[in-house]
């Protein structure tokens, strides 16, 4: 069995409108404005439990009090599904170890995972070929559910629930900000709303709800977007012959990447496959001095029809990731396409960072609100995940033709890369951050 994403065109609908929640910067009216949080991180994605999990695990926050709010319902299981879910991630090394850091990591492992070792990209347009073979039997990455990293997530918020409060089911509807018409008797920490009409305040609101984040609408930051006109397919593939299962395909097709991951075990012929993981691989694990010969992926039996399903894809990217007493992280700051397995590691870097500065804030006694410590972390991401959008959407327009110049121009790039191994080392440390 295997699974499979591919990205076909197709015509998007028109965006849906702003169905944040509402600016005000009025004073607050709040009639129960009574809790004061010092961190609420609004969303719980894969981004914000991790962001809430990483506070409440952090020695300089035991005496601090987080709220994680989340619209949906909690996501745990008593018992491992024995069907796979389709939305997976790669996960590079250094997200693993920001997991490992709250001990989310082993119970991800406990559950299930599978590991890379060898990446093979190509351009269907051209005989041009990179091959990512690890020598020293380090792991590239590793292909994990999403349903599985939240589980652990869970687990990990449960286990500090005296510090980190979880509200599920739980949406925001309406953040009221201090600034800019503070008044003299007015609250300095933001006020929020939630759906059920009660009301709470923190001193630091962190935005973690998604591409159409409410909270950076709401504070009124400029998002940089466009729609690619492309969805991508994600299912899960049965292969029609057992293959050593720790190598990740990727092909470039003028109507989009398709990427075939590994999934089950090396027992089964089991797959699953996204187009976003490939250039994660593909930008860290080459050997440079090699050169490989191109092999065949393996053919595929079936798909599970029951297991496909569409993302639309476009590109975003929040002007500013803080103000006073807020700060953007995962995809609120910044959606990218798949074909490069990057948005929840960025949104994981974030996390890094951020409860890098915020720890060393509360160690210091500052307040964690100040942009002191938050503008670090604008600066520390901003660099990193602005050169990572534009290498990805520079990759996607690039393959995305089959103009002879632009083939030519490709191929002597992919063809360059491989051969230049410091070039193709510091790609592959960038990507596996
Ligand atoms: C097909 C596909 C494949 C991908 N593959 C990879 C991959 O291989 N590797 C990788 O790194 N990335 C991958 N990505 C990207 C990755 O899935 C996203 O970057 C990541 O899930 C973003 O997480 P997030 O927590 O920031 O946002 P989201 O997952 O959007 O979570 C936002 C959360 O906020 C909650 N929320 C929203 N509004 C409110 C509110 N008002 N109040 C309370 N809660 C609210 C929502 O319920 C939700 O739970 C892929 C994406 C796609 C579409």
């Amino acid at each position: 069995m295997a699974a499979r994403l591919a990205v076909s065109r197709w015509r998007a609908a028109p965006a849906a409108p702003g169905r944040g929640p509402l600016l005000s910067c009025r004073r607050w009216s709040g009639a129960k404005a009574d809790t004061v949080y010092d961190v609420v991180v609004s969303g719980g994605g894969l981004v914000g439990a991790a962001m809430a999990c990483a506070l409440g695990y952090d020695i300089h926050f035991c005496d601090k009090k987080i709220l994680l709010l989340e619209a949906g319902p909690k996501k745990v299981w008593e018992k491992l599904p024995e069907t796979y879910s389709n939305r997976v991630s790669s996960i590079s090394p250094g997200s693993a170890t920001l997991l490992s850091s709250f001990g989310a990591w082993d119970p991800i492992c406990n559950m299930r995972y599978r590991a890379f070792r060898r990446m093979q990209v190509w351009d269907a347009c051209s005989e041009a070929l990179i091959m990512f073979d690890k020598d020293n039997l380090d792991d590239m990455g590793y292909i994990v559910e999403n349903d599985v990293i939240m589980c652990a997530l869970t687990k990990q918020l449960e286990a500090v629930s005296d510090r980190v409060t979880v509200l599920y089911r739980s949406k925001a509807l309406r953040y009221t900000w201090p600034y800019p018409f503070t008044m003299a008797d007015s609250s300095p920490w933001v006020h929020i709303t939630l759906g059920d009409g009660s009301t709470l305040q923190t001193k630091l609101l962190i935005g973690a709800d998604g591409y159409n984040s409410g909270v950076r609408q709401a504070a009124g930051i400029q998002n940089v977007s466009w729609n690619y006109d492309q969805s991508a397919v994600v299912a899960t593939l049965h292969l029609s012959e057992a293959t050593e299962n720790n190598v990740a395909w990727q092909r470039f097709l003028p109507s989009g990447p398709i990427a075939l991951l590994p999934w089950s075990d090396a027992n089964h012929t089991d797959f699953i496959d996204s187009a976003s993981t490939m250039l994660q691989y593909a930008v860290g694990f080459l050997k440079p001095t090699k050169v490989s010969a191109r092999q065949m992926p393996p053919s595929v039996a079936g798909v599970d029809a029951k297991s496909r399903v569409l993302f639309p894809l476009g590109l975003g990217h929040a002007a500013e990731y803080v103000r006073p007493r807020l700060a953007l992280i995962g995809d609120a700051a910044h959606r990218v396409h798949p074909l490069a397995g990057q948005g929840v590691n960025m949104g994981f870097g974030d996390v890094s960072s951020l409860v890098h500065h915020l720890s060393a804030a509360a160690f210091n006694g500052k307040d964690l609100g100040s942009m002191s410590h938050l503008a670090g972390y604008e600066t520390d991401r901003q660099r990193h995940n602005t050169a990572l959008l534009a290498a990805t959407d520079l990759l996607k327009r690039l393959y995305s033709t089959s103009a002879t110049p632009l083939v030519l121009l490709r191929t002597w790039g992919l063809q360059a890369t491989n051969a230049v191994s410091p070039l193709k080392e510091q790609i592959m440390a960038f990507a596996s951050k």
